[in-house]
């Protein structure tokens, strides 16, 4: 079964329609990506999927079930990472944990554990102003796996990211992906980004949103 359905949303901001009858289905362990032009409601699907943004007509069922605010089977990572400025990497990447009030060894193994899978073990004790922009969404992307969600929900997950380390998080990512059976959806509008990492292209097209293609990139990763 879909871990997420998307039904027949529609989008109005004021007389402005964002999106207009969209119809999606994401299952476990499968990474989409929601490509196109700027304007075209990327960001705000995203942010509808999250319960972050609610839609005008159409629903959002999460595992079966209806949803119409944020839960904890889904994870947004913000473009900004919205990390805790006075707070170390372990603190921030178990700061969902420690919400929902696991204690502390078992917080800080978990964390360690997506800290090293992200690329930054050794980088624990630092605080965000002592990373770089890649490194702080490493750490954002990190509090997101630690939390458990089945769903992660990511805008521009790689933007902040440099070219050299681009490549090599982008690899650690589907690792984890596979690994953890998570249902990953990102926006983009980089093709090259969509074709190489994701198992499907959902491809909007702007004045309404809508989905103009929906495209399995069929591509052999271990080949490139
Ligand atoms: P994308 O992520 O593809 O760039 P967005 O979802 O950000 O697209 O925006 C889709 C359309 O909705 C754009 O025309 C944008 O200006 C408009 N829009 C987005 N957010 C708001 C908002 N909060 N209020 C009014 N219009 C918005
Ligand atoms: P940006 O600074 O463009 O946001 P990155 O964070 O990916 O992008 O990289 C910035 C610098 O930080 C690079 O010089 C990179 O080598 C270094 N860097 C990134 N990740 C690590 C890491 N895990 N360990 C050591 N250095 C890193």
């Amino acid at each position: 079964d879909p871990v997420v359905q998307v039904r027949d949303i529609c989008k109005k901001y004021g007389n402005l329609e964002a999106l207009r009858g969209i119809n999606l289905e994401f299952q476990r362990g499968k990474l989409t990506t929601l490509l196109g032009p700027s304007g075209c409601g990327k960001t705000t699907l995203l942010k509808i999927i999250a319960g972050l943004v609610p839609a005008t007509t159409g629903e959002i069922r999460v595992n079966g079930r209806a949803v119409t605010g944020p839960g904890p089977e889904r994870a947004f990572v913000f473009q900004d990472f919205a990390l805790m400025p006075w707070a170390t990497v372990l603190r921030n990447v178990g700061f969902g944990l420690e919400l929902r009030g696991v204690e502390s060894v078992e917080r800080n193994r978990i964390a360690c554990r997506y800290i090293e899978q992200v690329g930054l073990a050794g980088f624990e004790d630092k605080y965000p102003h002592e990373l770089s922009g890649g490194m702080r969404q490493r750490v954002g992307i990190a509090r997101a796996f630690a939390v458990n969600a089945d769903v992660l929900l990511l805008d521009e997950p790689f933007s902040a990211v440099d070219e050299q380390n681009r490549r090599k998080f982008q690899e650690d990512l589907l690792q984890l992906v596979e690994l953890e059976k998570k249902t990953f959806i990102f926006v983009t509008h980089s093709i090259e980004e969509a074709v190489y990492v994701s198992d499907r292209i959902v491809l909007l097209s702007p004045r309404p949103g809508r989905i103009s293609r929906v495209i399995d990139p069929s591509i052999d990763r271990s080949a490139s």
